[in-house]
């Protein structure tokens, strides 16, 4: 591509930015310098999330912790609770151990080079590429899902995702390498373009400020690009979910073991998850298993729930008067029915939740 046609796209897609920019509670205005600590928090949210569902916990986060001391001294337990519910994690995590580093061993300044940014937990080629773009003004090659969508159909590159990822980063270089002029507005007016013009199932060619030179829109391809390889089924795993109550009608309630998924949360009680196999069934906690004949289950009371790799169902099991001592080295404890709602519970367990406490009624809980 010449130098020519490299420029005419950027101040084509900038100048169309200008005017039609997204408003982000984490951008800066026009004009503005960005803050670091908005940019790295939004995009650490943003990784595998869509915008409209991380703006509620962006603002969420920054009333509770303005700065990146604020977030370093909280508990990470009201990290966790606060981060319930919007999945992945791993994330809450190292956003957590991340604001620690900062806040400890660098004043609160966030580096403003990619590999620096990559050393520190939860950063990545992506993310670091965005904070140092955008926060820094740093050229550099930011690339999501709407910026492979982009240059997939600009330069109508057929080869499929997931295999195609690096070409397309090639792709996304050619239009954003050593280029110092404004790289965060350009960062942003890629992913921009992406969510409102080149949009997946219907681009929006007549209104696109980089149409005349763009190779999908030429060919009549665009709609039907990035291809992909056909996705895998997901394998389906089973378990038991418990619903434990004392004698004061108080809930059992765990904090899930560090490492895994849902690492570090709250939840219910559940048995290991198998997946689905012929005379495979999930086998009953310890703790529990003496007092399965007392057990109430339910047919109709299941939860399911989609993870990345696999769909799960949970069966509920219902056990009311609990009355034995908790066992020692689980990490569980009561909680008041009314305070439940306040946890911060992962997506799985609230399903459960709900369940339970807005539809009690028609459940057979003896
Ligand atoms: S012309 Fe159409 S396909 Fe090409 S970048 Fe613009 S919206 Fe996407």
């Amino acid at each position: 591509m010449a130098d020519s046609d490299i420029n005419r796209f950027r101040s084509d897609l900038l100048v169309w930015y200008d005017k039609n920019r997204r408003v982000l509670p984490w951008r800066a205005g026009t004009g503005e310098v960005a803050d670091p600590y908005h940019v790295w928090l939004s995009e650490i949210m943003l990784q595998q999330t869509v915008v409209a569902a991380v703006i509620p916990y962006f603002l969420k986060f920054l009333a509770k912790w303005p700065g990146v001391h604020d977030l370093a001294n909280a508990e990470q337990d009201e990290v966790m609770s606060a981060w319930a519910g919007l999945g992945y994690y791993t994330r809450a995590r190292n956003l957590y151990k991340c604001a620690q580093i900062i806040s400890r061993d660098s004043k609160g300044v966030f580096p403003d080079q990619q590999k620096e940014l990559k050393a520190l937990p939860g950063i990545g080629d992506y993310t670091s590429a965005a904070i140092a773009a955008i926060a820094f003004g740093k050229p550099a090659t930011v690339v999501d899902g709407n910026v492979e969508r982009v240059v997939a159909r600009y330069f109508a590159e057929e080869a499929p995702l997931p295999d195609s990822k690096k070409l397309l980063k090639q792709y996304a270089a050619i239009l954003s390498e050593g280029r110092a002029d404004r790289p965060g507005d350009f960062a942003q007016a890629m992913m921009d373009l992406g969510a409102t013009v080149c949009t997946p199932k219907s681009p929006k060619c007549a209104i696109c400020p980089v149409r005349t030179a763009c190779k999908g829109y030429e060919s009549g391809m665009a709609a039907g690009l990035p291809r992909r390889t056909s996705k895998k089924e997901k394998p389906r795993k089973v378990g038991y979910i418990y619903w434990i109550r004392n004698i004061k009608g108080q809930v059992l309630f765990e904090r899930r073991p560090e490492r895994g998924l849902l690492g570090g949360m709250l939840g219910l009680p559940t048995s290991e998850w198998v997946i689905v196999q012929e005379n495979m069934e999930p086998v009953h906690l310890d703790f529990v298993r003496n007092k399965k004949n007392n057990f109430c289950l339910d047919r109709n009371l299941k939860v399911f729930h989609s993870f990345t790799h696999f769909d799960l169902e949970l069966n509920g099991l219902i056990l009311n008067d609990y009355s034995s001592d908790l066992p020692e080295n689980e990490p569980c404890f009561w909680v008041e029915e009314r305070d439940v709602f306040n946890l911060g519970l992962p997506t799985l367990f609230k399903k459960f939740v709900n369940l339970m406490l807005h539809d009690e009624g028609s459940k057979g809980t003896g």
